[in-house]
């Protein structure tokens, strides 16, 4: 039987009832939306190449994307650009935690997107001559990616402010440095709406899915990015996405990926598969317990590791 094969007839139900009885990880406390977060909700999803979507558990159950935004922020970044790589942004892991206040020593640019002061920068980077208009393509550039229509939590948008010390003391950096080209409390106010766009587990694997076919979207048939920039989106999502978990993320489940604060995680299996999963306790790294059990036996069941090569 072939990956696609094992995909259609895999059973999501079983998997989704054995990673239920892990009752590891805390909720994340930075903003008050997450600390009342049911731990129990647990929801799966996955988007296959013909565009089915198929779902287990609280998949529909809404919930801030936060930092599973990043890469898809880069993304629009790198269209708005035109380019496959910014000069602003280095791209390389940094071993630390996501809201980590370094920037790179020599340059004082952000060591790469997928921590908190590379994605306050490319969200400044979306075209737009102001927060709102920045804020604006950045929700109907994720709509596309998902194949529905998307809103911003405001109550978690106005959280996420009142809480971004560390993230203005990033961009204040970034300003004196040179790099962040906008005034910081817009690039914050940008940032902040991007982390609070409310999202599913499904909604994810169909992101995940646009990914993992190179920007057409499986779902809708769209093409909603280029070759190129998923090409580099999904670079980064593979070096830095589980931020200082990322090498062993990639040793064991060996595909791109993003976790966000909230509990959820996007997945991309290229040519294969998209995941969504949420789960809101964290491991202390802030990556969704669930959500890494979960790609991580899907990786084993279905082969899905990038480099198993057979
Ligand atoms: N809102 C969070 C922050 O900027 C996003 C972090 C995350 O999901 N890891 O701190």
């Amino acid at each position: 039987m072939d990956i696609d094969e094992r995909i259609r007839t895999f059973d999501l139900d079983r998997l989704h009832a054995s990673v239920a009885e892990s009752h590891d990880g805390e909720v994340d406390r930075s903003v008050p939306e997450h600390a009342d977060a049911d731990t129990g909700l647990f929801g799966l999803a996955v988007c296959d190449r013909s565009g089915e979507l198929r779902s287990v558990g609280d998949a529909d159950v809404t919930f801030p994307v936060q930092s599973a935004v990043k890469p898809f922020v880069y993304a629009l970044a790198l269209v708005d650009a035109g380019a496959s790589d910014l000069d602003e942004i280095g791209i390389e892991p940094t071993g630390e935690a996501f809201d980590a206040v370094r920037l790179e020593s020599d340059t004082g640019r952000p060591p790469n997107p997928m921590v908190n002061a590379g994605a306050l920068l490319t969200a400044s980077l979306v075209a737009g001559g102001s927060a709102q208009e920045r804020s604006d393509r950045i929700l109907q550039g994720l709509s596309a990616l998902a194949g529905r229509e998307l809103r911003v939590d405001d109550e978690v948008s106005r959280s996420e402010h009142l809480s971004g010390d560390r993230n203005r003391a990033l961009g204040h950096l970034m300003h004196s440095a040179g790099t962040l080209h906008v005034e910081v409390e817009e690039a914050i106010e940008v940032y902040a709406r991007a982390c609070a766009v409310s999202v599913s587990a499904e909604t994810l694997a169909v992101m995940g899915a646009t990914l993992a076919f190179g920007g057409r979207n499986p779902m809708t048939g769209d093409r909603v990015l280029p070759v190129e920039v998923v090409r580099s989106t999904l670079s980064v999502m593979a070096t830095c996405g589980m931020y200082d978990g990322s090498g062993r993320w990639m040793h064991r489940v060996g595909m791109p990926a993003k976790s966000g604060v909230a509990g959820g995680v996007v997945a991309s299996a290229p040519r294969h598969l998209g995941i969504g999963v949420y789960s809101p306790p964290l491991d202390e790294r802030g990556n969704s317990v669930r959500g890494v059990l979960a790609c991580e036996r899907l990786a084993d069941d279905l082969g899905l590791h990038a480099f198993t090569v057979a």
